[in-house]
């Protein structure tokens, strides 16, 4: 099974990821958390998205377009997956279709968790204050603004394109974790029995 979770910061999409990977023992692909794993590292794409990333803006797609052409290629990644924060643009989404055609692959569905942006920003403050010291740099007030126009902006355009493939499903993020589980469910169910 190979799925995107697509949606804005906060939209509870590592949540949902880290439900999906315990049910289905897929691998949990999510270019942010590689990201800052390379940044603490100070490998050379840790260097060039560190600045980037503080400031809430979007790493170049070559840079993310690579990151995940490696990931793919692991072990654990060939069972089936959920990218969970990519694509966040349309060039990566076209990116990430050649090189799962030339696997012979495609992705079975694209889930779109739909969140108020004022739900959003109370979330990621409840998440900054419950991690405390060990808290995202990005996860701030200013910096969320950022993060939010750059996905209007650059990845709003990534539902569209899903859209007009019919892969698209638009879940409402704003219900409890378990309901919009439970929603996943169903999704991931049809798309399985239409594989
Ligand atoms: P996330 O943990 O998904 O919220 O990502 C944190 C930050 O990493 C983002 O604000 C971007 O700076 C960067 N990032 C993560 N995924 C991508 C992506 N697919 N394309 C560009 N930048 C990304």
């Amino acid at each position: 099974m190979r799925l995107v979770l697509f949606g804005p910061p906060g939209s509870g999409k590592g949540t949902q990821a880290a439900r999906l990977v315990a049910r289905h023992g897929i691998a949990h692909l999510s270019t942010g958390d590689m990201l800052r794993a390379a940044v603490a590292a100070e490998s050379p794409v840790g260097l060039r998205a560190k600045a980037i990333m503080d400031r809430g803006d979007l790493v170049p797609d070559e840079v993310v377009i690579g990151v995940i052409a490696d990931r793919i290629e692991e072990p654990d990644a060939r069972k089936g997956f959920v990218l969970d924060g990519f694509p966040r643009t349309v060039g990566q989404a076209e990116a990430l279709a050649k090189l799962l055609h030339d696997k012979g692959l495609a992705l079975d569905a694209v889930i779109d968790f739909e969140v108020d942006e004022a739900v959003l920003l109370g979330r990621v403050e409840k998440r900054a204050k419950e991690m405390g010291d060990a808290a995202r740099a990005d996860d701030n007030a200013e910096t969320l603004q950022r993060r939010l126009a750059a996905f209007r902006e650059q990845s709003a355009p990534v539902a569209d394109h899903y859209r007009r493939q019919g892969i698209l499903s638009t879940i409402d993020g704003m219900q409890e974790i378990d309901a919009v589980t439970a929603e996943i469910d169903r999704i991931v169910e049809k798309a399985s029995a239409h594989a």
